[in-house]
């Protein structure tokens, strides 16, 4: 037997309504904000992302499924959306067009992770982009489209966390002052971050080794090394947030696992997944357009991992909607009235109403109890007599009780 690869997961029939509803959820509160759809291809060349998401990123590192297409060109299944998103923002020239541009995606991301109970090797996100506005107000925009997609989908106590790591000009000051901080203690420091020390000292940060968090916990905050412009930047940010209601926790500690990031970062955790908590993460990057090769262009956005909010929900016990069966099921008594069935549920799918009939040669008796299995609202038996005087009884499986109605008039009483 052939098995599903490691670090992917199917999902099964019984379970897709559950998908369905996280989808629809993000493309109705994508609607609300005004944010049309972008869909770029599942493999780009590896250069966007080793310039899009960064050389020094784990992502970059150790985490691409990178191959050599047949024309020996190097390509890279998308580990994130951002990058292809910029670069079709870039490619189809979206800069001369009216601005704000906002995309939003649902997209398959690939990552050679050690998979665990949130982290996958293909995983879903849904993510949001918001090009060329450079306000405060943009980035509280994308926080609270991700905070009322959240809300939507019913779920409680994911915490917002929210830090800025400035710009440029200030984050030079602070590399500075980080890597003097760091210098004396690069001995008991993991290898990657000794080698971050240089290329991209604010990663250290972001490392999860113990060693690593031990020695970064007493390090200078970026906080306190932001610019005028930087600092009401985020000054402005938080004031947008309190206007919108929403609380907020500033944690000098978020620094992103992405190069692009400027000045505000954002995430929202849950403590209710396990390690795994962040289910969305998401800030401002106003150099990745740059770094692509478009004009420079503000950006700002967020991506919501699918799994892992899947995952809080079902362990908070957040309700889905149900699952629905069909409308109606059609019962056949015998050879005849079961090719009548078939034709019936033909009539009325064409007519809009979900119906079904048996394809297992079952007894009377077995297409009831499969009926109500499957969930039919209502079911309706043919048989001979039926088809004689051309009149049924459609039944109600929920309270049992049945009306007479003309057999050719059947889907017009279905359509609603
Ligand atoms: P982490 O620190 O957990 O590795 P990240 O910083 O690599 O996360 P991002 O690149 O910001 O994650 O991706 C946005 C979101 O996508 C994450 O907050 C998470 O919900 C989800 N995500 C990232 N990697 C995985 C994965 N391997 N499996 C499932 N979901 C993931
Ligand atoms: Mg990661």
């Amino acid at each position: 037997m052939i098995n599903i690869p490691k670090g992917t997961k199917d999902v099964l029939p019984q379970d897709a309504y559950k998908w369905h509803y996280l989808e629809d959820t993000a493309r109705e509160v994508a609607r609300l904000y005004n944010i049309r759809e972008i869909r770029t291809p599942v493999f780009e060349h590896t250069e966007l992302f080793l310039r899009g998401v960064g050389d020094t990123t784990d992502i970059v590192n150790k985490e691409m499924y990178t191959f050599k297409d047949k024309g020996d060109r190097s390509i890279t299944l998308k580990p994130e959306g951002t990058a292809g998103a910029a670069r079709s923002f870039i490619e189809n020239g979206m800069a001369a067009g009216l601005l704000p541009v906002k995309m939003y995606y649902i997209i398959p991301a690939f990552r050679y992770e050690r998979p665990q109970a949130g982290r996958l090797r293909e995983f879903h996100q849904f993510g949001i982009e918001v090009y060329g506005a450079a306000g405060a107000d943009a980035d509280a925009e994308v926080i609270s489209c991700a905070a009322l997609f959240l809300d939507r989908l019913g779920i409680k106590g994911v915490k917002l966390n929210i830090n800025s790591i400035g710009c440029k000009s200030c984050r030079a000051d602070y590399n500075a002052a980080l890597k003097n901080y760091l210098r004396p203690r690069l001995g008991e420091m993991c290898a990657t971050c000794r080698e971050r020390f240089e290329k991209n000292p604010l990663r250290i940060l972001d490392c999860k080794e113990e060693g690593c968090k031990a020695v970064t916990r007493g390090a200078p905050r970026i906080l306190d090394y932001l610019c005028g412009d930087c600092a009401a930047h985020f000054g402005k940010v938080k004031e947008l947030l309190t206007e919108s209601g929403l609380e907020y926790t500033v944690d000098p500690d978020i620094v992103r696992g992405l190069d692009y990031y400027t000045k505000t970062v954002f995430e929202f955790v849950s403590d209710n997944i396990g390690a795994q908590g962040t289910v969305c993460g998401g800030g401002r990057y106003d150099g990745l357009i740059e770094e692509l090769g478009g004009n420079p262009t503000p950006a700002v956005g967020f991506a919501v991992g699918l799994e892992r909010l899947l995952l809080l929900m079902e362990n908070s016990g957040v309700p889905f909607p149900a699952d629905e069966g069909p409308e109606v099921f059609i019962a056949g008594m015998d050879e005849r009235s079961r090719a009548a069935a078939f034709g019936l549920v033909g009539r009325l799918r064409k007519s809009g109403v979900s119906a079904e009939c048996d394809h297992m040669g079952k007894s009377v008796k077995a297409q009831f109890k499969y009926a109500d299995k499957i969930g039919a609202k209502y079911v309706i038996a043919l048989g001979s007599n039926e088809l004689e005087c051309g009149e049924c009884n459609i039944k109600c499986m929920a309270d049992g009780s049945t009306r007479a109605v003309k057999l050719c008039d059947v889907c017009e009483c279905f359509k609603s």
